[in-house]
């Protein structure tokens, strides 16, 4: 076992400690940076970003200049390499994806486990992802949800994804998807995870022209078919399945007022059967002093 201490302080050190640091920056608002994200990239010996000129524009816009390297998920081995020796060899290397959070859907998981099996260490400096805006703004549920991130371009492919997340009805689910397949996306997910699923999608998160459009799976590719150029970033939303609401039989709810009344009073018994059995107490109370006589 391989127990690491970390010892994070709430002010900037003058330096941090040598080791590779997974930096968020904004999604959209240029304003969404951690004082602490500041303070890495400016500390930085070395900054591996997914697209320089997209890293620079960041940084200008703070007055910070950093050694900056390219770093996707196509780099040859070797770069890599090169950013694992920086770490071990005390330095400081910041990873930067163009927006949000690196590795979640972005370039890193090669780099982050690299540094691990060289020994080095690894920090996170947390800050905005698309998956966690669009959830916790959604209305859905956020209690427990899956993250799946891009769906499979090729129709066949993510129609068989799709059908690997039917089983998780329980649980709300996350999607990125470019515009310019979301209705396909959406008229996919209405077959696979069917058409009355209720979903949120999210468009341009922080930026301007922010939008959440609500509806079910169906709604939502009838207005999205309709549309002609749906443009900017998109995160879909997809809540659990509803379940269904038993039929209450009016012989069960009867027979439940018959023996509540032998210990409570009308009013009691309408508070506490209008829980059980998911009714407005009004109407338990009615049927109660009709039974009552
Ligand atoms: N690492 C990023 C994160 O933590 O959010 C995600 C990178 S992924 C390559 C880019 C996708 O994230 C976009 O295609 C879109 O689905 C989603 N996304 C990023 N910014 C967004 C925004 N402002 N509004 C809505 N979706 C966004």
């Amino acid at each position: 076992m391989n127990i690491e201490t970390h010892h994070n302080q709430s002010l900037p050190p003058s330096k941090p400690e040598a080791g590779l640091y997974l930096i968020a920056t904004p999604i959209g608002n240029l304003r969404d940076i951690t004082l602490r994200a500041l303070d890495v990239l400016k500390a930085a010996d070395a900054l591996a970003c997914e697209d320089t000129r997209h890293t620079n524009r960041l940084l200008s816009a703070y007055g910070i200049k950093s050694k900056l390297y390219t770093y996707n998920d196509h780099t040859p081995p070797s770069a890599r390499r090169m950013l694992v020796d920086k770490v071990i060899g005390g330095g400081v290397v910041g990873v930067v994806s163009d927006a949000g959070t690196p590795l979640v859907s972005d370039p890193g998981q090669k780099l982050v486990q690299e540094v691990l099996a060289a020994g080095g260490k690894v920090f996170s400096v947390p800050g905005p992802s698309a998956a966690i805006s669009a959830l916790v703004s959604s209305g859905i549920d956020a209690s427990r949800f899956f993250f799946q991130g891009f769906l499979p371009a090729k129709t066949g492919q993510r129609i068989q994804t799709l059908k690997s997340l039917k089983s998780f009805s329980e649980v709300s689910l996350v999607f990125y998807e470019s515009p310019k397949r979301l209705a396909k996306t959406l008229h996919d997910m209405a077959e696979v995870l069917g058409g009355a699923r209720e979903a949120v999608v999210m468009r341009e998160l922080t930026k301007l022209h922010e939008e959440a459009v609500r509806g079910t799976l169906v709604e939502l590719h009838t207005q999205y078919s309709k549309e002609d150029k749906v443009r900017g970033e998109i995160v879909i939303v997809v809540a659990p399945l509803a379940v269904e609401k038993e039929e209450v039989s009016i012989d069960d709810l009867d027979g439940a007022i018959l023996q509540a009344m032998k210990t409570m009073s009308v009013k009691d018994l309408s508070e506490v059967l209008s829980e059980t059995f998911d009714m407005p107490k009004k109407e338990i109370y009615a049927r109660a002093l009709k039974i009552r006589g």
